[in-house]
């Protein structure tokens, strides 16, 4: 990577090195233990004339997205999630019932059946095909597509203009930052309203949330980056909220640049925090790196002395981002046996690039293991709840992140 992909400046400036690594969803049947896995680097940058932090576009949304596997509707959380984003935007915006809403990266229509609920014209894009489809079924108009300025032309053409547009969850899944904003201005009414939630760098850095850094996400924002990224299609930020999503995400308000007046206190006192956090010039970025070194040396040190001492860990959870810190730890079946995982796709198959066997739950009590390192650490209070059973024979907890800790559990 050579060039900035927002500003086009060659100042790009290391901000952690988590070496290379398999797609973290790509978990290996056991057909596939003696074949070749492929693995990418995963090298965050930042750059320092746009602050825009990045990695190199090498799995690109074509291929991820267009048979994509996760379905929206599935996780009952995001169902609700959506519907009151749908009820609060409505009389945020005192959304009429002529109004016309477009969601980019639809999914399966977990959002905007909500608008089609409310009696609202809507239409979705989706660049999955199967997942589109499902959206198709469930009444909610869908394209097959991804969004570039064409694509948003064509719609605007034929549709008319969005009084607004929501891009949730994929702002930072698509390398064309500059190409997709334009499409969103494309979309989006002369007075219209563009609507944007995704994970916020700022919480990403204070909370060591490293092994959210994956090869699908291929730039990370702080409100003062977004609002550079949202200037290249024309668009300006009036507000923003901050979310508990995804360890902290962003929900960014924003319009044509021409109509959006002055952003709101929240804007400028988010923008006041990462400031001080450093995250407009290196410092900030420069402690990170030194940080994610110490979750490595810590687990590994807690993993080689339980060893040593006799005593077993296994896992808990395979989720996506527990591939990259399994990956960038280098934790293999030696220190950790397996994993368990609620999800029976991922049963009888092995975590990617560490090969480490996904067995069903209830393997933890069968075997009574010392110890039980929880991968999904963000779930800390509901975790620590529901594996209290490991008490009954004084089983601890290990979380990784922020920094390592264990948990003695009570019964
Ligand atoms: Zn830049």
């Amino acid at each position: 990577m050579t060039r900035c992909r927002l500003c086009g400046s060659a100042a790009l400036t290391s901000v952690v090195d988590l070496g290379a690594t398999p797609p973290c969803e790509s978990f290996l049947a056991a057909d596939q233990l003696d074949l070749p896995e492929p693995a990418y680097p995963l090298h965050l940058r930042v750059c320092t004339d746009c602050w825009l932090a990045q990695i190199p576009p090498l799995i690109t949304p074509e291929e991820t997205f267009t048979q994509y596997a996760y379905f929206s509707s599935y996780s009952t959380s995001w169902v609700e999630h959506a519907r009151a984003f749908v009820a609060d935007a409505v009389r945020r915006l005192d959304l009429g019932a002529d109004a016309f809403v477009v969601e980019v990266a639809s999914n399966d229509g977990y959002l905007l059946r909500h608008v089609v609920d409310r009696g609202m014209r809507c239409l979705g894009i989706e660049p999955s095909v199967n997942v589109g489809a499902t959206a198709r079924d469930a009444g909610v108009p869908t394209l097959t597509a991804f969004l570039d300025p064409a694509t948003g032309s064509d719609v605007r053409a034929e549709h008319g203009p969005a009084d607004l547009v929501v891009a949730n969850n994929v702002y930072a899944h698509i390398p064309d930052v500059v190409g997709f904003t334009r499409g969103l201005r494309a979309l989006v009414a002369d007075d219209g309203w563009v609507s944007i939630e995704v994970q916020h760098l700022l919480t990403l850095i204070e909370e060591n949330q490293y092994d959210t850094i994956y090869h699908e996400h291929f730039q990370y924002y702080t409100v003062a980056s977004a609002i550079r990224a949202l200037a290249s299609g024309g668009l300006a930020l009036v507000d923003v909220e901050l979310l508990p999503t995804h360890g902290g995400s962003v929900r960014l308000w924003a319009r044509p640049a021409e109509v959006a007046g002055e952003p709101t206190r929240r804007v400028t006192d988010v923008l006041d925090r990462e400031k001080a956090a450093g995250l407009q010039e290196l410092s900030g970025y420069t402690e990170f790196s030194s940080r994610v070194a110490k979750v490595r040396r810590d687990l590994l040190r807690f993993l080689v002395e339980a060893a040593e001492r006799g005593e077993t860990v296994v896992g808990y959870g395979a989720p996506g981002k527990g591939n990259t810190l399994l990956n960038h730890c280098g934790i293999r079946p030696d220190l950790l046996p397996y994993t368990v995982d609620r999800n029976p796709y991922k049963h009888g198959r092995y975590t990617p690039g560490t090969r480490i066997p996904i067995l069903p739950p209830e393997q933890i009590a069968a075997d009574r293991p010392d110890y039980v390192l929880v991968l999904p650490w963000n779930l800390r209070a509901e975790l620590v709840e529901q594996l209290s059973f490991v008490h009954a024979w004084g089983g601890r907890l290990v979380f990784p992140i922020p920094e390592l800790s264990i948990v003695e559990v009570k019964a």
